[in-house]
């Protein structure tokens, strides 16, 4: 075969095999981008695990009618235009790449107003040929992203799809860990026209352990430290259980570097450190923690979907969240004297 550019919807998939994994990857998207827009409320509606149906509503500062179809092209961002932005990232999102990759691979609609423009404006592609229709609609300031038929085009990715309640098993997931990050946003979540979750926004951080109560087990709530650490312009804070009230599972570990969750080996290694000889063999490490740093210090354009960062001093900020945690650790642990009977 002679050399020749793909076709835009084929590397559009191409791109939505390294993102869009399963329905839950699609929610992850569509919420960040509501919250990238400013979003206090927003509302997500599942249909059979998402295969179905997956629709993310949202009161953000909308999209204008001129930038809609512009929105589901590859590359398109309002987020960044040169590297200077992108090494100082606030955003959630970035790559301009979402929008387009889901739109590759099910039965999109944009809808959306914005404050400035009283009337409402829609678009829509079908995986096909990315030419996005645009239509009058009806929609309060904000915007609203429906996905149909998830993969309709892509059997093969079709086919990786588990049952409906593992994949909504999933979905529930990735908004737990997004209701850990943003305390002041409100979420729904329906799945099948039933309404699952609720987390309502928690303004004061001083009742921020509601929403973890909510998200991670009220046990976990009760029993969990408290950890609160600054070096610097280094920032840790959190809770962190106990070794003794640890759980069984590693279903709360939640690590935030700048407000993205992470899976971060060298953050998970240095929680692990603080509880060295403390933690039964049958527990693992139980938190909940944030990281603040400099945008500057902290590279998070390593892999679109891996949760992993890059620190430019990787080993201060181990030692530092190693210290941090094991300091409250050791302060907690029952004294000596407390065991005497
Ligand atoms: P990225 O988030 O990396 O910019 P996306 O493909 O996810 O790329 O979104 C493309 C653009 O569409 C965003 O930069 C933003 O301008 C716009 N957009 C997407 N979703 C929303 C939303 N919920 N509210 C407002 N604008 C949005
Ligand atoms: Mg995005």
């Amino acid at each position: 075969m002679p050399i020749q550019l793909l076709p835009i919807s084929l590397a559009n998939q191409i791109a939505a095999g390294e993102v869009i994994e399963r329905p839950a990857s699609v929610v992850k998207e569509l919420v960040e981008n509501c919250l990238d827009a400013g979003a206090t409320h927003i509302v997500v509606d599942i249909e059979q695990g998402g295969r179905r149906r997956i629709r993310v509503r949202d009161n953000g500062i909308g999209i204008p009618k001129a930038e809609l179809p512009l929105a589901l092209s590859r590359h398109a961002t309002s987020k960044i235009s040169s590297l200077a932005d992108l090494e100082a990232i606030q955003s959630l999102g970035f790559r301009g790449e979402a929008l387009a990759s889901i739109s590759s691979v099910a039965r999109l609609t944009l809808t959306s107003a914005t404050a400035e423009q009283t009337d409402a404006w829609q678009v829509w592609v079908e995986g096909r040929d990315m030419v996005a229709e645009l239509a009058p609609a009806s929609h309060p300031q904000g915007t609203t992203v429906d996905v149909q038929d998830l993969f309709f085009n892509t059997p093969a990715r079709r086919k990786f799809l588990r049952t409906d309640k593992t994949e909504f098993n999933h979905i529930d997931e990735v908004l737990r860990r997004i209701a850990l990050a943003r305390y002041d946003v409100r979420f729904q979540l329906h799945h099948n026209d039933k309404l699952v979750r609720q987390y309502t926004a928690v303004e004061q951080p001083e009742d921020y352990l509601k929403r973890v109560a909510q998200v991670c087990g009220t046990p976990f709530s009760q029993e969990a430290i408290s950890v609160e650490s600054e070096s610097g312009a280094v920032r840790l804070w959190g809770w962190i259980a106990p070794a003794a009230a640890c759980r069984h599972q590693a279903d709360v570990q939640y690590f935030y570097v700048n407000g993205r969750m992470m899976r971060d080996r060298l953050l998970g290694h240095a929680v692990r450190q603080a509880y060295t000889d403390t933690l039964p063999e049958d527990r693992v490490p139980t938190y909940v923690l944030y990281l603040e740093l400099p945008p500057q210090d902290v590279d998070v354009n390593v892999h679109p979907a891996k949760h992993e960062v890059r620190f430019h001093q990787a080993r201060l900020i181990h030692d530092f969240v190693l210290h941090a945690t094991r300091q409250v650790l050791t302060a907690h642990a029952p004294q000596p004297a407390d065991t005497v009977t």
